[in-house]
């Protein structure tokens, strides 16, 4: 298979996480006998250096071409001083809108190996700690009017959902869970947001032809409870735009390993933007000791979820456990232990997945 990649590294740290997944795909390439397709640009502060724009339309052009983008980070404190409309973080909201991506695949899991670095571990709860958060993105209340009163003292933002926006990413929700532990957590305010009534009605509904599927409906706020509570509980938690923001934050964190997780942006088409969910890292970019994980699970992310390639997805998740059971560490992982750089945790998944 030809797999025709828009590679955005971005600033910070995103290049030399970008290099490692990159090198973690060349890989699976070459094992599995596919061709690989590149096409490298700009986007975030890098971009606007040159071009004067974080998201020149060149960029979302290539972008709109390929049949995936695979995404660094973006932004820093040299651009921090910019306008709103100009920062580097516009550009992602620019890429998401104008591929639109409506679907966000948030999986938050615990690798055995990495028990410990979960700030829930005095409790116990983090160990089996596997879930999705599957947020829409493209609705909901950031993207109703939102209005000033003309004196000032007085502000509405609209929270609105069509049944159509609510039955696709719904049905994003169930596909995901018939490939894991089928069951659906679906999350919403329905004792008060006639948006959350709408919501589950379509829910229930699209619930009739996944028959294998476990569904149950939580409140938002129990649902955040919940997570730091019992989070081994959740398979798919299935949320709208706002809702899933919140808890897709809270659930990286109970990981306590951000370096670790990965994200997917998706048409209902298959074609999606790949990304880790940390910045760009400013702190320690240029050092050679960010955790190139999260990038190379996005990758892993794209194999299945716009190639259809589970069995080369498996490889590299496979190649990282094994990398971490191995002992493999970069300092944000390595507690009081030794760590390795950028490059040896990359070079670690290659030689797991080429062996
Ligand atoms: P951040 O995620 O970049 O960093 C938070 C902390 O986590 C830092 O201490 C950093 O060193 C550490 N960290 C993050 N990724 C790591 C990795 N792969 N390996 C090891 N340590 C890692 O968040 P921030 O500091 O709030 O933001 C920095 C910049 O990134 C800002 O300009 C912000 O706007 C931008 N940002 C971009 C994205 C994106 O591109 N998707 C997301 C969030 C923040």
């Amino acid at each position: 298979m030809k797999l025709r990649i828009a590679v955005v590294a971005g600033d910070g740290i995103g290049p030399e996480i970008v290099t490692e997944a990159l090198k973690v795909m060349e890989t699976v390439c070459k094992r599995f006998g596919h061709l690989l397709s590149l096409d490298r640009r700009l986007a975030g502060g890098c971009a606007y250096d040159v071009f004067g724009q974080c998201l020149p339309d060149e960029t979302l052009e290539a972008c709109r071409s390929a049949d995936a983008v695979l995404l660094g980070a973006v932004g820093g404190p040299r651009w921090d001083g910019l306008p709103g409309a100009e920062r580097p973080e516009r550009a992602l909201l620019g890429l998401r809108a104008g591929l639109g991506l409506f679907c966000n695949l948030r999986p938050a899991k615990v690798w055995k190996a990495l028990e410990g670095c979960s700030p829930l571990k005095e409790t116990h709860t983090a160990s089996g700690i596997d879930l999705l958060v599957v947020r829409e993105l493209t609705g909901g209340i950031y993207f109703g009017e939102h209005r000033r009163s003309a004196d000032g003292r007085a502000a509405t933002d609209v929270m609105a959902y069509s049944a159509a926006e609510v039955e696709r990413i719904a049905r994003m929700a169930f596909d995901g869970a018939m490939g894991r532990r089928r069951k659906v957590t679906s999350v919403d305010k329905a004792n008060v947001l006639e948006t959350s009534r709408l919501w589950r009605e379509i829910v229930d509904a699209v619930a009739h032809d996944y028959p294998e599927v476990e569904l149950n409906h939580m409140y938002v706020d129990n649902a955040a409870m919940q997570l730091v509570r019992a989070p081994a509980q959740f398979d798919v938690l299935l949320t709208e735009n706002m809702f899933g923001d919140i808890l897709s934050d809270e659930a990286s964190q109970i990981t306590g390993s951000i370096g670790m997780l990965p994200s997917a942006s998706m048409r209902a088409d298959g074609f999606g933007m790949y990304e880790p969910i940390h910045g760009s890292a400013p702190d320690i970019a240029g050092k050679g000791v960010s955790n190139p994980l999260a990038t190379i699970l996005s990758v892993a992310m794209m194999l299945r979820h716009t190639f259809g390639l589970s069995a080369e997805a498996d490889a590299v998740e496979r190649a990282v456990g094994q990398a971490l059971d191995d002992g493999f560490r970069t300092a944000d992982i390595a507690g009081s232990g030794s760590a390795v750089s950028t490059a040896a945790m990359g070079r670690a998944v290659c030689d797991r997945i080429a062996r």
